[in-house]
């Protein structure tokens, strides 16, 4: 194995150098706190301000309505659990079936304490059920929604314009979790009426530890992070200076390059997604392939399982993922893949491949040309039916 070929950029990216750069001086000499009084600190409030408003521009937001947080899972659990809070006991909480942990963890948490959760169910293709979220939001009770932008399993992106006017309508609040639509798709909150949306800087080519929190003007939350005046009293706690300046270099990366990267992606991915159904019989794409992030698939290989690939993969140095990292090494097959209905056969063999801007064509080539012998033999330990489906030497 010589090198990586990285194909789990939903799981994580890569740091841009460009980003790497720009956080440097904040381990240096700039290490001044941004709340302090004397100009030593308030060179580095500059700073924080200056990227506050880079991401405040690569989604069409006011900086005001921009709140650093520590990741992904943060900004999530703030806005569920912060507007709960806020509406009170009678509160629906409503969400769906497929969303990342880190929604269905806190939605979950709020029906242990009496709420009445609702998860709405996707269809074959993993697009939301609109007509039970239509149901669900009947009634007069208040209510807080959390759907996601894009699956972070299979790329499916819900269709958030129809979405967003059935939760307004309604009354609503309403969440979504953009962690992996920033920076694949466009985000324009002037033009989708949201009130809150959570990024995380690491699936964006900034660290590991840094997220957002956008919330609209006038959006009431209950803050749970209490502590000091930072981000004008809605999250306590001294800013992550150098973190909180990358993810504002890699949101203009990323809107800088959005729309060439897109085109890009969604060719290098074709390709890879074609090949395999062309040269792996009985492998079907799990998802809606219409409306898709550009960089992701996820396929099924009936009858092995994606794991025993993962690990024949990996001896060659090939990253890819079975569905979510969060629900990796448990073996349970992912709930995404399941809340899909895939079938019995199919659900076990499921493996994600998801790019960034960082590969190549010869990656996609090196994968085309090992992924299909791996699959071969796998199905030749494994007969139909049998389900013998222990990782073998190959
Ligand atoms: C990765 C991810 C998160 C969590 O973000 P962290 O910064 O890792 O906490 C939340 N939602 C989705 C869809 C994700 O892919």
């Amino acid at each position: 194995m010589d090198k990586t070929i990285y194909f789990d950029n939903n799981a994580t990216t890569c740091v841009a150098p460009e980003v790497r750069e720009a956080m440097l001086p904040f381990f240096g000499e700039l290490y001044g706190n941004p709340s302090s009084m004397h100009a030593f600190g308030g060179q580095v409030a500059r700073h924080v301000q200056e990227a506050r408003e880079k991401v405040a521009a690569f989604l069409h937001a006011d900086p005001a309505e921009i709140v650093f947080t520590s990741c992904g899972t943060e900004s999530d659990n703030m806005a569920i659990r912060g507007s709960a809070e806020v509406l009170g006991p009678t509160a629906r909480v409503i969400t769906s079936r497929v969303e990342h942990p880190a929604v269905l963890g806190p939605c979950r948490r709020l029906r242990d304490q009496g709420h009445r959760e609702i998860e709405i169910p996707v269809d074959g293709a993993g697009q939301l059920d609109l007509e039970a979220l239509r149901e669900a939001l009947k009634g007069g009770a208040p209510a807080i929604v959390s759907l996601m932008w894009a699956n972070n399993e299979t790329g499916v992106v819900f269709p958030m314009e129809p979405i967003a006017a059935l939760v307004k309508a309604a009354g609503a609040v309403l969440h979504t979790d953009a962690v992996q639509a920033a920076g694949k798709i466009p985000i324009d909150v002037r033009r989708l009426p949201v009130d809150m949306l959570s990024l995380s800087g690491h699936k964006l080519h900034a660290p590991k530890g840094i997220g957002v929190l956008y919330l609209r003007r006038g959006t009431r939350l209950k803050t749970f992070m209490l502590g000091g005046h930072q981000e004008n009293g809605r999250r306590g706690g001294t800013e992550n200076v150098p973190y909180i300046v990358g993810l504002g270099k890699a949101c203009e990366l990323a809107a800088a390059h959005l729309e060439a990267e897109r085109t890009l992606l969604a060719r290098l991915r074709d390709k890879l997604e074609n090949g395999l159904l062309a040269t792996c019989p009985d492998a079907r794409v799990n998802g809606d392939r219409q409306n898709r992030l550009p960089n992701t698939t996820n396929l099924s290989f009936e009858y092995i399982e994606g794991e025993a690939i993962l690990y024949h993969m990996s001896d060659l140095g090939i990253c890819a993922s079975t569905g979510s990292a969060c629900a990796a090494g448990s073996l349970e097959p992912s709930h995404v893949i399941r809340a899909m209905g895939v079938p019995f056969t199919a659900v076990h063999g499921s493996v994600r491949f998801s790019l960034s801007r960082y590969n190549t064509e010869a990656e996609v080539d090196h994968v085309l040309e090992h992924v299909p012998r791996i699959v071969r033999k796998l199905r030749d330990l494994s007969p139909f039916g049998k389900g013998d489906t222990l990782p073998v030497e190959l």
